[in-house]
């Protein structure tokens, strides 16, 4: 079947066209993979975006990648999962619908827990929304009808199951430790939502009187003040010389007066201060260490919304800030401040609201880390887990093997409830998964759920296994789970990577990935991170409209490798277009060449720039699938654009466009043209979806025998080494080398760029290879007449009236009569020398180098001998140029 010459547009729109075709694969239901029991899938989990507002660049990054990942392995045939979802976040998004309400003057409280739910549940519903249509601009090959929310019924019960099972092994408990409490937020906070920032701050030294002598003074140094007034020690370190008489004796703890011992314990830095330190054991995660090995007491003063309790004394209500002023002038005053020194330390603040926050201790539930961390440290130990790139295997490793037990109540109220009842009448806990009735213990139905919520990394550590149906043994979860990627950014390592790693082991008994692949963050063009302050941030979707989702693709995935943060430039964006534009352009021309012909390459009447360009085709090929295969995509995507730009578009197709110019109907460049074309696309459309389809699609129309429907279910290219063609290499190389270097010289002599010049080529033994070409150099150069010659004799022109090009085995000799600068052509030469030589010395110690000879490749030692015999050919002839000079 065949077509009338086609018409295509002459530019590319990719905003109707990108809609069109990603309709057209949801449609057919390109997305959902089949199960079948005798392929093994490829299955990625996308890691669920924050329902907290629009897609920002980090989730679009994210899903780019994942998206490459999974279109190479659809079209490898492999059955392809990629399951996307979105996260309810926990106090992230809580602290959305707050700020909004705050608008309006109100807070959750003015609207109770019911009220307030139902607002949220609107919010996550009209977000969840938006990003799914976000995520289908970038093309996100995800399927959508597994798609799920962490708040599903699934996955909530999948939490509470897990809930359940950790509490009944005394692996969940309820104890009372130091938390992080922010007071804006009103909630625990894990250590990892905790910011810690250098503040200049000031130490405070303080004296507290001895209790049996009037003017005995031991003088602690101290960073918050106010907790002065919840110590129930001082403490030394028990080798200190200095205060061993002072041991056992008591001291009167000044404003509140209460006696409290002096202690040894190994903890106290005698570095520090003076040495001696104060111990505040409900306010401080060191000293309620101390004060569980001495016995010691513990005294709240801390009210959770950060003002001092009943504890404090006559400072009582008021804000912790105001209560250290006032204690402070309460000891100047009474002579007990000894000195302020100006201190630097390191500060918490809430990672969600930047607000100070508390250590205290506080009632709350935990899991035993220990013993979850112990399996999940010998799944990467051992292999089962790799994490690309390697070096991020020591940073997970150290943070696992010092982690402690993880604070999972929350005193939020959107989130996964915690599954727990308390019973009013006989005290004891019901824990279910189920909604109880009545107590466990008792029956009694006088019974209270706990009010808190579970920090929201609880449910999404549950993710890879929860989104499959688990606890169920769902058909899902038996031939999709584990799955075989992970991919996310390096900053939620710990958040969230190793809990899936954790939980994953412990629940179902098996890692719940082979490969975590961590990106890292994208920078602007000055390496700035990007965020709303700076003013700074690129917005995706906006980018999309301007530049088209392929451009925005492009831009994002070349040249960046696994773990390293990278720059986006509106530079980068348009060089990014412009790529797309030189694609459609190239596809344009082949296709509206095409006529009735037949495209079936006929290998015997093959030339060289054919056996060439199929040539480095397919070493293109064996490239890309092993970067590809190494999470290299960005090099990967590099090596197709270079070869794209440069060798199909800057010389196969132009070196075409002069065979069809003088066309004997005998040997048409159109079937490598279109064979390329086609393989390329295929090769790129992991990466550029959409342009790809578009002009894969055209190229169907004209040939559609033995295509399938779309280019996202055609088989990714193989290479064919069959194809590669060394000579054919070398040949071409030599008339890209001549071309090249006339349109410098050109360029150099001013030379009109239309017009023609006389050349001559002394070539030497290539002389009939180069004959072939000569019709190319003539119209690629610009020279005409071309003379090909063997030997300079043939050539009878005045030395000092040429320019003369000393390459690779030939010489060009440019007769640019009343042009050529003598001097300026010495300088050149000499110029040409010194890189030469150059080169030539690098080399020479290269191949002295005994390490080099006898690790290198064999086959990588004979280039480097090659190319030094190359250039020593090539130092001699400029040599012998610059004499003929004079
Ligand atoms: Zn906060
Ligand atoms: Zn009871």
């Amino acid at each position: 079947m065949a077509h009338d010459k086609k018409d295509i547009p002459k530019s590319y729109e990719p905003g109707q066209i990108e809609s069109k075709w990603y309709q057209f694969w949801m449609e057919r239901g390109y997305f959902t993979p089949k199960i079948d029991n005798s392929k093994k899938p490829f299955v990625v989990i996308m890691p669920p975006p924050n329902v907290t507002g629009e897609l920002h660049l980090g989730t679009a990054f994210t899903a780019i990648i994942e998206d490459t990942m999974v279109r190479w392995h659809r079209m490898k045939g492999e059955p392809t999962l990629w399951l996307p979802g979105s996260d309810h976040a926990g106090i992230a998004g809580q602290n959305v619908v707050e700020q909004l309400l705050a608008k309006e003057g109100l807070t959750r409280h003015d609207l109770g827990r019911e009220k307030f739910l139902q607002r949220m549940w609107e919010w996550m519903n009209k977000y969840r929304g938006v990003i799914g249509e976000q995520h289908k601009k970038l093309g996100a090959s995800c399927d959508w009808t597994r798609e799920r929310f962490t708040m599903d019924p699934g996955p909530a019960r999948a939490v509470r199951t897990t809930f359940v099972n950790l509490y009944n092994k005394g692996l969940i408990y309820r104890g009372e430790r130091i938390i992080n409490w922010c007071p804006r937020c009103a909630t625990a906070l894990s250590d990892l939502e905790v910011d810690h920032k250098e503040m200049q701050s000031h130490l405070y030294y303080v004296r507290y009187r001895l209790e049996e002598g009037k003017d005995q003074y031991i003088t602690v140094a101290t960073t918050r003040p106010e907790t002065i007034l919840g110590d129930t020690a001082v403490a030394v370190n028990p080798g200190d010389k200095r205060y061993t008489k002072l041991l056992g004796k008591k001291v009167i703890l000044p404003a509140v007066g209460r006696v409290i011992p002096i202690i040894a314990d190994e903890a106290v830095d005698p570095s520090f201060g003076t040495g001696a330190v104060k111990i505040t054991p409900a306010h401080d995660p060191v000293d309620f260490e101390v004060a569980q090995r001495q016995n010691l007491p513990s005294v709240k003063i801390l009210n959770l919304d950060a003002t001092m309790n009943e504890n404090a004394g006559p400072y009582k209500s008021q804000d912790r800030f105001a209560c250290r002023k006032a204690l402070l002038a309460d000891l100047e005053k009474d002579g007990l401040l000894v000195k302020i020194e100006p201190h630097v330390h390191a500060v918490g603040h809430c990672q969600r609201c930047r607000t100070i926050v508390e250590p205290l201790v506080s009632k709350q539930w935990f899991v035993k880390i220990a013993p979850l961390a112990k399996p999940a440290i010998e799944a990467v130990v051992d292999g089962r887990i790799k994490i690309v790139p390697e070096r991020f295997t020591k940073v997970y490793l150290n943070w696992m093997e010092n982690i402690r037990d993880w604070c999972i109540s929350r005193q939020l109220w959107w989130g996964h409830r915690i599954p727990v009842w308390y019973c009013k009448d006989c005290g004891e806990l019901t824990v279910a998964i189920e909604d109880p009735s009545a107590c466990g213990t008792c029956r009694s139905k006088n019974i209270v759920q706990d009010p808190d919520v579970l920090d929201t990394w609880f449910s999404s550590g549950l993710w890879p296994h929860s989104t499959l149906g688990w606890p169920d043994k769902t058909e899902d979860f038996k031939y999709f789970y584990p799955t075989a990627v992970m991919e996310t950014g390096y900053d939620i390592l710990f958040f969230w990577v190793a809990r899936m790693i954790m939980m994953g082991l412990e629940n179902t008994g098996t890692v719940p990935f082979r490969t975590v692949y961590l990106h890292g963050l994208i920078r602007d063009e000055k390496g700035d991170k990007m965020s709303k302050s700076r003013g700074n941030v690129v917005d995706p979707v906006k980018t999309i409209d301007k530049y088209g989702t392929d451009a925005l693709r492009f831009a994002l995935s070349t040249g960046n490798s696994p773990g390293n943060d990278m720059k986006l430039s509106p530079q980068k964006l348009e060089g990014s277009r412009n790529f797309v534009n030189k694609l459609w352009n190239a596809a344009r021309f082949v296709i509206t060449n095409l006529d009735s012909e037949e495209l079936k390459i006929k290998s015997n009447a093959l030339r060289t720039e054919d056996r060439w360009i199929l040539s480095r085709l397919n070493h293109l090929i064996t490239e890309v699938t092993e970067l590809n295969e190494e999470f290299q995509f960005g090099e990967a995507l590099r090596r197709i654009y270079d070869f794209l730009w440069t060798e199909y578009c800057d010389w196969y197709i132009e070196i075409a466009k002069i065979r069809l110019r003088t066309k004997d109907g005998k040997d048409s460049p159109l079937p490598v043209l279109v064979h390329v074309l086609e393989t390329s696309l295929r090769l790129l459309h992991p990466f550029m979806p959409f342009i790809t389809e578009e002009l894969w699609q055209s190229l169907r129309e004209h040939q559609p025998q033995g295509k399938p429907d779309s280019i996202m279910i055609a088989p990714y290219p193989v290479a064919d080494t069959g194809a590669f063609d060394a000579e054919a290499e070398q040949e071409m190389e030599s008339v890209f080398e001549i071309v090249r270097s006339v349109r410098n010289a050109r360029v150099e002599s001013n030379v009109d760029p239309g017009r023609f010049i006389k050349a001559f080529i002394v070539a030497g033994e290539s002389r009939r290879a180069l004959e072939t070409h000569a019709e190319a150099i003539t119209n690629l150069a610009r020279v005409r007449p071309l003379t090909i010659v063997s030997s300079e004799q043939e050539v009878k022109l005045k030395r000092d009236q040429a320019k003369i090009l000393v390459l690779k085995g030939v010489e060009v000799i440019l007769p640019l009569e009343g042009m050529v600068d003598v001097d300026a052509e010495r300088s050149r030469l000499l110029k040409e020398i010194e890189a030469t030589q150059a080169e030539v010395s690098r080399i020479e110690r290269l191949l002295s180098e005994d390490s080099f000879i006898s690790k290198a490749p064999p086959a990588v030692v004979d280039k480097e001998r090659l190319k030094l015999a190359e250039r020593k050919d090539r130092l001699s002839r400029l040599n012998e140029r610059l004499a003929q000079l004079g």
